[in-house]
Formats: structure tokens, sequence, C-alpha cells
């Protein structure tokens, strides 16, 4: 790939507080090459003027945004699960209904989408959760990683990185209830039936990782968890967890085990830097201590969290404890990093009724270097000379980012703001639209694909 230069009228630099105005950014083979500042204190240097082949990108360039949850399929609930009352509990069994609506084909067009939508927003590498294993009722396809094909197929066409969290789903309670309906699709049976079909599954392409997951304590029995996590141990791969969205696990957990879901994953070695517990709404204060001392870190969702009346957890208290944060879009019902990244510092306003606890910079590094280093990307993440080329640009003259100052970008822009997306210095995005795919019709072909009989 030849030397591609950009110019950007403002770009977010590693380590400085604010944006840098007129940056010059070079790449060569999906690599940074170079970042230089052509202003320093006042009208731009001469040299801006002689940058005929460098493409413009006016407005605020940050780098590539990590999606570090996420479960492709349940953006077809989007919109469907307002009526009446309910909680999480009556949410999930609107999910299994979509769930036994899939296959390979059916899946790969709805994800394909559902990537595209977030390469949209801006979302350059997203953390695929992926529990979706198998046939219904729980018979294996011809090939037993169709459906994780599919997905890393998806995300090729829509111009992202994914990393495969391929999860090991095995019981239906944490009292080891047997998998039962719609959840027979997510079964392997046991954690080493679970390894032996992932080992068997390499991807080769670029732009794919993989890495593990344990769905929750509710889903691994406490004597499988340490195969789950030895075995990304020993492939060197990010692990993630669904931790305490729920007070409800939290009871079954105590009733079982006599001890939080935290204790338990610590007593058998799930902890660690290279994990991330996703939500951990509900946490102790010993739990907190326990992520933090290991440097566990945790993905927070907050539009997820409030759309499913999850809670809101002590983010502010785990950062400060030791756990870097990445966040997550995980069940779409908005798929809009600038929101999940400000819901950091508002909900603990509304949690604390003060403000001021999360600076621009700490929202920035969660949405990018954090969500990145989460999903084994530890070369995405910073506009830096040997990164990734991944740039986003947000537009500082829409109704709502006009007259903003380009630090407060985080607290006003959206999705929609985003104007050119570029991944591994490839074009994904420009002028705001998709390059490949039209991805409203194909976000409502594939929803309606699975959900047609909902409907009628
Ligand atoms: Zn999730």
């Amino acid at each position: 790939m030849p030397l591609t230069r950009w110019l950007a009228e403002y770009a977010w630099l590693p380590d400085r507080a604010e944006p840098t105005r007129d940056v010059l950014i070079e790449a060569t083979d999906g690599r940074l090459t170079a970042v230089t500042p052509l202003t320093v204190d006042g009208p731009p240097t001469a040299g801006v003027e002689v940058l005929g082949d460098a493409v413009r990108l006016p407005g605020l360039t940050v780098p590539g945004l990590a999606n570090a949850h996420s479960h492709a399929f349940h953006r077809a609930l989007r919109g469907r699960t307002h009526d009446g009352r309910g909680d999480f509990w009556s949410w999930r069994s609107l999910m299994y209904a979509i769930a036994t609506r899939l296959d390979p084909d059916t899946y790969l067009a709805l994800a394909r989408a559902v990537y595209a939508e977030m390469a949209l927003a801006g979302i350059t590498c997203v953390g695929e959760f992926h529990y979706l294993h198998h046939g219904p009722g729980g018979t294996p396809y011809d090939d037993p990683n169709a459906m994780s094909a599919a997905l890393v197929e998806a995300a090729a066409h829509a111009g992202v990185r994914l990393t495969l969290l391929d999860t090991a789903y095995l019981t239906g309670g944490v009292d080891g209830a047997p998998l039962t309906g719609p959840q027979r699709r997510f079964g392997d049976g046991d954690a080493l039936r679970w390894a032996a079909r992932v080992d068997a599954f390499r991807p080769a392409d670029e732009h794919v990782r993989l890495g593990a997951a344990i769905h929750s304590v509710r889903a691994v029995p406490a004597e499988q968890l340490a195969t789950v996590a030895g075995w990304a141990d020993r492939n060197g791969l990010p692990l993630h967890v669904h931790l305490s969205e729920q007070p409800a696990e939290n009871d079954a957990c105590r009733a079982v085990h006599g001890c939080t879901p935290t204790r338990l994953l610590a007593d058998h070695g799930v902890l660690g830097p290279h994990t991330t517990a996703v939500h951990a709404t509900h946490p102790t204060a010993a739990d907190v201590a326990l992520l933090g001392d290991s440097r566990t870190r945790v993905c927070v969702c907050p539009t997820t969290e409030r759309d499913l009346a999850d809670g809101v957890g002590p983010v502010r208290r785990m950062a400060d404890a030791g756990s870097p944060l990445s966040l997550g879009s995980d069940s779409h019902a908005v798929v809009d990093l600038f929101e999940e990244a400000r819901a950091l510092e508002m909900d603990e306003r509304l949690r604390t009724r003060r403000r001021g606890h999360f600076t621009p910079v700490e929202l920035l590094t969660a949405a990018t270097v954090g969500g990145h280093a989460a999903l084994g990307w530890g070369d995405a993440g910073r506009l830096a000379v040997g990164q990734r080329a991944d740039l986003v640009t947000v537009r500082l003259d829409s109704a709502r980012t006009a007259g903003v100052p380009p630090v407060g970008a985080f607290f006003a822009a959206t999705a929609a703001d985003v104007t050119s997306v570029v991944v591994d210095g490839r074009p994904v995005v420009d002028g705001g639209r998709h390059l490949t795919v039209d991805v409203p019709t194909e976000l409502r072909d594939s929803i309606a694909a699975v959900t047609a009989k909902e409907d009628s």
C-alpha cells in the first residue's frame, strides 16, 4: 500500500489534554509512519499550503473506536421490547426468540449490516461475545464453527476488525441446570469440548483475532472455569466474562457457592490483566478490590444497562482501584460510543449528585485504547507512529457540534456526526456513508428475515 497522507483540522494525540490543530498524519501498509503537528501556537505554518495530495479531514480526528462488547444479533430487538413492563429476564425471552431463527446465512447478513452500522459510528474494531454456536436443538453444523465463520466474514464485508470471543455457555443456571429450549444452541457439553471446537477454528484473516469468553457464573460450572481460563492463558488470548449484571446472579451464586461471582472467578484463576469483566454493575466493595488488585479490566455498557434497567455500577471506584475501562454497545439498543463514553460521567453524576468524575481524555481512552487493549489489539487506539492507521473524523459543524470546542466533542457529538472512517489505512466511511454497504437497507432486510413471524 503506498504512502497515504491526511491533514486533520484537529487530531487528538496521545498524552494531550485536548486536540491539536493542523496535524499531518501519514501511513504506509496500514501503519502510522508519521504524526506531525504543523501549527505551534498561531496560524498554520506555510507547510499546510503545499500539502496538495493530503486528504483533508475537517473537524476532529480521533483514533479508531473499539466496541469491546457486542452480541450482533441483539440488534434485531431494537425498539421491539418496550411494550408494557418487564425486566432483564423477560427481555431475555424475546432475545431467545430471535436466536432460534438464525442460521449461518441469516446471521452473516444481519451481522454484516450491524458491523457496518458500527463502522458508520466510528467503530473500527469489535469484540463479538459469541455464544450462538450450533443448529436447532444444539445439533452442530457440518462445520461446528460455521456461525463463527459467518461473523468473521461479516466483519470483513463491513470493513472492521473483529475479536471473536468464543463463549463457553454450558449450563442454564448457577445450580448447574441443563440448557433447555433455545439455550441448547449455545452449549458444547463441557469446557473440554468447548476448547476442542475452538481449537479447530483458526481464521487466517488479517482482520480477526480470537479470544475466549465465559458467559457468566450462571453458564459455566465452577469446576470448569479454570479450563476456559487456562485455554485463553495458554494461547495468550483475551478472556471476557459477564459479571454481576443483575443482583439475582449474585444471590444465586451466594446460595450455591457461598460467595460472590467475583470471588468465585478469583478463586478459579479467571481474573487478571488479560481478563475483562463485562458490566460489573453490582459488585461489593471487596469485589471492587479483587478486580482492581488483579488489574482485571472492566467493560461498561451504559446504554444497554439503562435499557435493561440493570442499574449503574461503581465505575469510578473500579477505575481508581486499578481496573482499566472499556466500553461496549452490547445489545445495540444504541450504537454510539460517544454516548457510551459520556454516560460514564453522566451516570456517575446521577449516582453521586456531583459533577466532574472523568476527564475528556479518560472518556477518549476508554473508547479507544482501553477497548483495543481489552480485545487483544495492543497496536491500536492511539494516533502514534507504529500504531494501526485507524482514523475517525467527527464533524464540528453539525447542529449538534457547531460552536463546541474540540475538547468537548465527547460531550456533544453523536455517531451521526462521524464523517470519515479509515481502518488499517483503508477508507471505510466517507462523507458519512459506508463505502460498500447500504446500511439502512441491509439492516431492514436482515432484521425482517429473522423477525417476520414476531411482528405478524
Ligand atoms: Zn453481553
